[in-house]
């Protein structure tokens, strides 16, 4: 499986976040998966990507010329696909990945996570999708969802859109337990078998 992970790129952020980023890089290169993420070297997308390599594993970056430009690139990833536009950065991120793993971040994390969401609500896709709330950093966006609930802005059967969990175990729990649909043509390719 590859797992494409959203996470911030400041490197100022609290050290527990810092750690949840090295403990999802070391529990993906463990189970001999991928990382799919931004492609940068900076903040907790860096330490999700060197401790993937740490841990003998394999990193791709998908990463917008722009920002690699400015410097800001992780030129060790195994596969550095560089696009023109952050829009089809993150159409090949979503393509190139059988789960979604979101851990504290800024806007552009934010704005990862409600992008896979919204497209899963819609039935663009069905890969499951986590949210680690990190010492409670997302309860305030917690609020806003059930807000979003209550007030009938979206269908509560649509709770089951995000995993809302507290630690990266937990993830890797559910992961374990998951097995992505087979793309159409392996599943004809077994049918004729
Ligand atoms: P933010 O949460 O605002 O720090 O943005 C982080 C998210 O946006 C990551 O998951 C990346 O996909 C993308 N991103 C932001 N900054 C960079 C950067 N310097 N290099 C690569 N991707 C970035």
């Amino acid at each position: 499986m590859n797992i494409c992970v959203y996470c911030a790129s400041s490197d100022l952020v609290p050290e527990p976040y810092k750690a949840a980023a090295r403990a999802v890089g070391a529990g993906i290169a463990q189970r001999g998966w991928g990382l799919v993420y931004g492609g940068g070297s900076v903040g907790l997308m860096g330490a999700v990507a060197r401790q993937v390599h740490a841990e003998g594993g394999s990193v791709i970056g998908i990463i917008p010329q722009a920002l690699l430009d400015r410097e800001v690139g992780y030129i060790d990833a195994d596969e550095l696909v560089v696009t023109l536009t952050m829009r089809e950065r993150k159409r090949i991120m979503d393509e190139r990945s059988d789960a979604f793993v979101t851990l504290p971040g800024g806007f552009g994390t934010l704005e990862e996570l409600l992008e896979i969401t919204t497209l899963r609500q819609l039935a663009y896709h069905d890969k499951p999708i986590f949210l680690v709330n990190v010492d409670g950093f997302y309860d305030p966006l917690l609020a806003m969802f059930d807000q979003i609930f209550a007030q009938s802005f979206a269908h509560e059967r649509h709770r089951r859109l995000v995993t809302v969990v507290r630690s990266v175990d937990e993830v890797f729990a559910a992961l374990d337990a998951y097995t992505p649909p087979l793309p159409p043509d392996a599943a004809t390719a077994s049918d004729l078998a």
